[in-house]
């Protein structure tokens, strides 16, 4: 955010609670990874394959048929620099001028953004803060048209912290099966799971229909700055061989994924819950958790839905009550007056100005002079 830059700039000290990268917060990759990262320097040194090297699909595979998702070939793998890089690739490849997608509201803005530069509009389904932020299938349902080609999930959901429960994806799959829509299903923090909560891959429970999932260890390996992601193609590939043979040109086309990072996918998903420890009561993770959600409950004119998974909290913020009218405002104001840098629900397309999403990575001692410093400032707040 230009205005946070330029207050840096001046010499002042911002708290940025902004962005989902755990590795300024003292969050450390486990050393497997890293050995596996420097011990691959030579390895890496050609182009791979341009979906990657066997080694780490196969360990794809693997990992994705342990979550059910089953029937899945090497062809069917797609290593990519980052989840980011494959989100903007499968809507290249997919849409034509005017086409629909759902994708949530709120989403992980990217989503919206890839969709809108592939020439689709973006049809934002609501998430019901009222019921744990599942989506709403009746609003999907409406927001369907013989233009929609897709629907995004994000499962565990950023911003939210929500973790789909089998019955609400089942009526997504009916859906899907209804209007012969693709599923993509980004599970970038499925590792990152918290109160015994499971999480189902959407594709485990539809074989029969062509879903994309996304997955990658920038957030439960603690790598984001290495780029490393991945997609998985399952299902019914019959009416879609089109779209497959355009996924693999663009695929060509970045000749590959950074291959010293491919090197680690093995590794880290041998030891796929290296999280866990962070993510039980006492960890790290769980406590700041715990901390963030109280006090957005106890803090008057916010309140919150205690997230599941990853580390984001999305609260709502009383708008009538501070006069808010604008939430990028009142993001300003809070980062003005107390050097704290959120990012306003408007950033993830949620349209009312009530919400706010705070990443609660730092330590508990920050976070707790943070939302001390939140009270004070709401104490008194109207926007102008
Ligand atoms: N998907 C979601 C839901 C995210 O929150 C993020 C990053 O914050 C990404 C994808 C991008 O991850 P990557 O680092 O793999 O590009």
């Amino acid at each position: 955010m230009d205005a946070a830059n330029e207050m840096i700039a001046a010499g002042d000290k911002i708290l940025k609670l902004n962005i989902g990268n755990p590795t300024p917060f003292g969050f450390r990759t486990p050393d497997a990874i890293l050995d596996a990262m420097n011990s691959n320097l030579v390895n890496a040194e050609g182009y791979s394959d341009s979906k990657g090297i066997d080694e780490a699909r196969e360990a794809i595979i693997k990992y994705h048929a342990s979550k059910g998702i089953e029937g899945v070939g090497m062809n069917d793998i797609y290593t990519g620099n980052g989840v980011s890089e494959l989100i903007v690739m499968v809507m290249q490849g997919l849409l034509n001028n005017g086409d629909d997608v759902l994708v949530p509201a709120p989403d992980y803005p990217l989503w919206t953004a890839a969709v809108t530069l592939s020439g689709g509009n973006a049809i934002h389904y609501i998430c019901d803060e009222r019921s744990d932020w599942n989506p709403d299938i009746e609003d999907m349902r409406r927001k369907i048209t013989d233009k929609t080609k897709a629907i995004v999930l994000i499962n565990p959901n950023n911003p939210t912290g929500a973790v789909y429960p089998k019955e609400i994806l089942m009526q997504i799959v009916e859906l899907a099966r209804e209007h012969e829509l693709i599923i993509f299903s980004d599970e970038i923090y499925d590792r990152l799971l918290m109160d015994g909560v499971e999480h189902t891959s959407i594709a485990s429970l539809c074989p029969d229909l062509f879903c994309i999932t996304f997955n990658g260890l920038s957030k439960s390996h603690m790598v984001a700055g290495y780029r490393c992601g991945w997609m998985i193609l399952s299902g019914d590939k019959s009416r879609v061989k089109g779209y497959i043979e355009g996924l693999n040109m663009l695929s060509s086309m970045r000749l590959c994924s950074n291959v010293q990072a491919q090197y680690i996918i093995k590794p880290a998903l041998e030891i796929a819950n290296s999280a866990d420890p962070l993510l039980q009561p006492g960890g790290r993770v769980w406590e700041q958790r715990e901390h963030i959600w109280s006090a957005m409950n106890s803090i008057p004119g916010l309140s919150a839905v205690k997230p599941k998974a990853a580390f984001y909290i999305f609260p709502k913020i009383d708008a009538a009550k501070f006069n808010i009218k604008d939430d990028e405002q009142f993001v300003l104001d809070l980062l003005r007056a107390k050097k704290i840098l959120l990012v306003h629900g408007g950033g993830f397309h949620w349209e009312q100005p009530d919400h706010f999403r705070i990443v609660y990575l730092p330590e508990l001692t920050v976070l707790k002079e943070a939302t001390d410093k939140m009270a004070e400032f709401l104490t008194d707040y109207r926007q102008k």
